[in-house]
This record gives C-alpha cells, structure tokens and sequence, in this order.
C-alpha cells in the first residue's frame, strides 16, 4: 500500500456520503435518493403501481467518460465527467453540463431525475438529461477550458443529438461553452446541428430571452404566488443567496416590480441593508471587485442571509442550503427555488410546520429550459422569434404552469412540490403507457 499525493489538478473523488465543498464546508452530498420520497409521495397520492415508481428511480442511459486534455504549460491532464439520460417517454432528453470540482455521478443522475420532473410539469416534449465534467473552471486558462468542453462533448457525442439529448448550460458553463461544444459537434457529424444544444450565443443559433430565462420564469412564479397570499410586490423585501446568473437577473426584474432588494450573497461572502442594496453598486462591485467592498458595516455571515425576516428568499446557489440545521431559524414567507435542490427534504418538513410557501425548483427555474426549448424549437424550424415573442411564450407557460400545481395542492391537500411532482408524474406516466412500456 503506498501513499499518492493529490495535486491540485488531481480529479478528486467524493466520499459516499458527503462532499467537502470548499465554499461551504461539510455539505450532505446531492443523491437519487433525495428524489425517491418526492416520486414515492407524488406516486402513492396518484395511486400508482409500484414497477412505475420503481422504473423512474434510475436513469435509463449513464454515461462515463475520461479524456486527456493538454494544458498550456504542455503536460497532459486527464478529465473526468458524465452524462446521465433518466427517461426519453416524453421526448429526447434535456439538460445542462456543468463544470465543478465537486461533480460526481450520483449527482449527476440525481440531477438528470429533477429535469425529468422540471420538463414534466411545464409540459415541455422532453425527458431528463444532465452532465458534469469534475473541473474548477475558474483555474483553467480560456484555452484549456475550451479543449476541456470539446473533449467532452466528442467523449459523449454518441448519445447525443437533436433528437436524442440535448444539454445546455448549468452551474459554471456559459453560452461560449455550447457554442464550442456545438462545433465540435457539428464537425464530428460533418453538418451544423444547432439543435444539439440549447444556451448557445445568438449569432450561432441562440435564443433572445434564454439568458434571463430561468430568472425571468422564476419571477413570473413569485408574482403569481405573492397574489395567491394577498400580498403586494411593492415594497416586499428580499434576500437572494447567490449572484451568478439566475440571483443577479432575478434581483434586477425584482427591484423593477418594486421589490426592495435587501440581501445578496456569492461565494465570497454576504451583504445586508434592511433599507435596500443599490443595486446598479452591486452589479459594479460583482463585476469589478467583490460584492464585500460594499462596506464593511453591511457584511453579514453569509448563513444569516437565508434567516433573514424577509417577504421573498430567492436560494440561486447549489443543492442544500436549506437543511434541518437552518430551517427552523427561516423567517421569510415565499422561498422560490431558483437553484436545485437548495432545500433537503427534512427541511421541507420543518418549513411546511412553518406556514412557509415554498415554490419548489422544478416549477420555479423550469423557465431556463423552458426557453431552451423554444430555442430548439426555432433550431430545428431555422425561423426566429422576437424576444417579446419569447417573453409572452414563457410568461404563458410559467403563469399557467403555477396555476395547475396550485390547482394540484388542493386537490391532492399537498405541498407546491408534492403537486409538481404529481403533475410531472402524471405526464410521464401517461406516455410511458401509450408507448407501451409499463
Ligand atoms: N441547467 C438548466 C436547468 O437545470 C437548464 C437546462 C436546459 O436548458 O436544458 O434547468
């Protein structure tokens, strides 16, 4: 038995049941099973049989590849990654790649049964799809990052395609990624395929609308919620955890219906002022500097945001923010789920003793990939939309969305995320039986 040195480029490996995240320390790490109370839950109030339950708890197709890259400084670096398909009932399956550190294969398939159920209870003509490729992009060079996106795709590129997986961004991957991963895509099928992945620029195939996509969908839920609780925007407070794409974007259409943005967070730490952040300072400092040079005297513990007494909490990080180490101290009246999976299940609980409305991921990002789709959808027709075309479009989809699981919650006497499940579960199961599979 020897002794083998881990390097910093060293793909680590996660232990079975926790991950060590540099950003936040000892976190429960993200796993199918996570899923199997909300499918068995969603399952026994429909009354469905068991084989169903028990078809939907694995991915049909995982995928695990390892590919060398050469780095700038001309020493070969291996990569790791995966591509998990959990079930094409409904259509090709569909989901983001992301790059970290801390990606493992569990994960992924977790991830790749969550756009399964995000597809399903928007209605879009998909399955789950997701990837990850273990890797700190903010360690790489821009060119390294590039080889590492076009090593993986060409290492996944058979179970891909337009009409069979269709990725798309996810934490830490951007536009210039899938445009990368698109061309070498399309070299490898010797035609331009824009259908093969959705988030890409605009000049290559991209959709107006998909950058602000998942925030904007995530917005039109909270409004519809605030309604349903006879509360108004204006004036409401909120507190965002994390400003990547989804919390920046969410903060900004907020604060644009009259909310009053009073916490943010990123890795780097925490601000708070209960009179309302300025917002266009923010955006600067995240920008140019770090959001903590806002002022020493507004810095709060990154934690003590999600406990903050707010109307709106937005958690747009990682999986498991929300656990029950914090939940009972969780003071806001709506939290929208913009990230995945922030809140475990027992956190569920505690918050739901709470009176706390918790509008659940895969109803409030659904609009990320909601807009992927009418990107493929305008891919594979070669006619684009307008934006204001694409706005009304999500918008539709994302009001009528929240009705029809509001709608659920009561006949099922549910939870928003139970009667999401159900209605996804409804959906996939009906086509799994008109295709004869079950
Ligand atoms: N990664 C996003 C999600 O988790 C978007 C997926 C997509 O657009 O296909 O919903």
């Amino acid at each position: 038995c020897f002794f083998l040195p881990r390097f910093a480029w060293w793909p680590r490996r996660a232990s079975r049941t926790k991950v060590r995240n540099p950003r936040r320390g000892i976190i429960p790490e993200c796993h199918p099973q996570i899923f199997y109370s909300h499918i068995e839950t969603a399952a026994a109030k429909l009354g469905l049989e068991l084989h169903i339950v028990e078809v939907l708890k694995r991915p049909m197709r995982v995928l695990s590849v390892s590919f060398p890259v050469k780095m700038d400084d001309g020493t070969i670096r291996v990569f790791e990654g995966y591509r998990s398909q959990h079930n094409d009932a409904l259509g090709p399956t569909k989901g983001g790649i992301r790059f970290h550190p801390d990606v493992t294969l569990d994960e992924v398939k977790a991830l790749s049964m969550w756009m399964s159920f995000k597809c399903g209870v928007v209605g879009l003509p998909y399955g789950g799809g997701k990837g990850g490729v273990v890797c700190d992009p903010r360690t790489l060079s821009p060119g390294e990052l590039e080889r590492v996106s076009r090593g993986f795709i060409e290492a996944i590129s058979q179970i891909i395609g337009p009409d069979k997986d269709i990725p798309a961004p996810d934490v830490y991957t951007n536009p210039q990624i899938m445009g990368w991963m698109m061309d070498t895509y399309s070299r490898i099928k010797q035609s331009f395929s824009p259908g093969v992945i959705t988030g890409k620029p605009l000049i290559i195939g991209g959709s107006k609308g998909r950058n602000e996509a998942t925030a904007r969908g995530c917005v039109i839920t909270i409004q519809e919620a605030m309604k349903k609780l006879g509360r108004p925007l204006k004036d409401a407070t909120v507190a965002i955890q994390g400003f990547g794409n989804a919390g920046r974007i969410a903060s900004r259409l907020l604060s644009e219906l009259g909310c009053k943005i009073v916490a943010v967070s990123d890795s780097k730490g925490a601000i708070y002022d209960p009179n309302g952040l300025d917002l266009r300072k923010v955006e600067y400092l995240k920008d140019h500097r770090s959001l903590l040079d806002y002022g020493v005297e507004y810095q709060i513990d990154p934690s003590a945001l999600l406990e903050l007494k707010v109307d709106i909490l937005i958690p747009a990080a990682l999986e498991n923010a929300i656990t029950s180490n914090n939940a009972g101290r969780v003071q806001a009246k709506i939290i929208a789920e913009a990230a995945n999976g922030p809140i475990s299940p027992e956190a569920d609980r505690i918050l739901a003793d709470k009176n706390i409305l918790v509008i659940p991921d895969i109803l409030a990002n659904a609009g990320g990939v909601t807009v992927s789709y009418f990107e493929w959808v305008q891919n594979l027709m070669n006619y684009y939309w307008s934006e204001k075309e694409i706005n009304m479009k999500l918008a539709d989809i994302m009001v009528n969305s929240f009705h029809a699981v509001y709608e659920a919650a009561q006949e099922y006497s549910t939870d928003l995320r139970t009667a999401a499940y159900i209605i996804s579960l409804k959906r996939i199961t009906e086509a799994m039986k008109a295709r004869g599979w079950v």
